[in-house]
């Protein structure tokens, strides 16, 4: 999954030219390599350890920022960390379902807003752009 995430961001920049820069490149890197979702300190920690020239934090803050807004990566509000899509195409919104006891986190992937908030949205003409569903609760593992 780890390169994959990876040889889709290649296509994904070459396709729309994007540069794959050094600072995005080991972003995604990190993030897909991590098992939990991961916090932006976290990224910058890992960062300084692979770069001989610590790179600044609004850099790297605008490669986290670069790969979610292409949904490449999702956003974990209740933590604020991120955690790539496990899904082979771009959709917007995230869905997670997260275990309270060990902390596992699984993508719930929706594509779309279900249609009873579709619906509700329908209604009072809102535009939805971007949304985020977590379910807490607890995992196969830990039942
Ligand atoms: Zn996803
Ligand atoms: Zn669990």
């Amino acid at each position: 999954m780890k390169n994959k995430i990876l040889q889709k961001a290649v296509k994904f920049c070459d396709e729309n030219n994007h540069r794959l820069t050094e600072p995005r490149q080991r972003v995604l890197e990190i993030i897909s390599s991590s098992k939990k979702p991961i916090k932006a300190y976290e990224i910058l920690k890992k960062l300084s350890e692979v770069f001989n020239n610590k790179p600044k934090p609004p850099t790297i803050y605008r490669a986290i920022d670069f790969w979610h807004s292409h949904n490449f990566i999702h956003r974990v509000e209740s933590q604020n960390a991120y955690f790539p899509c496990v899904e082979n195409h771009l959709h917007k919104g995230s869905q997670f379902m997260i275990c309270d006891e060990c902390g596992k986190v699984i993508e719930a992937h929706f594509c779309d807003l279900p249609e009873n908030i579709k619906q509700s949205t329908n209604q009072k003409a809102f535009i939805p752009k971007a949304w985020n569903l977590e379910i807490k609760g607890l995992c196969g593992n830990c039942l």
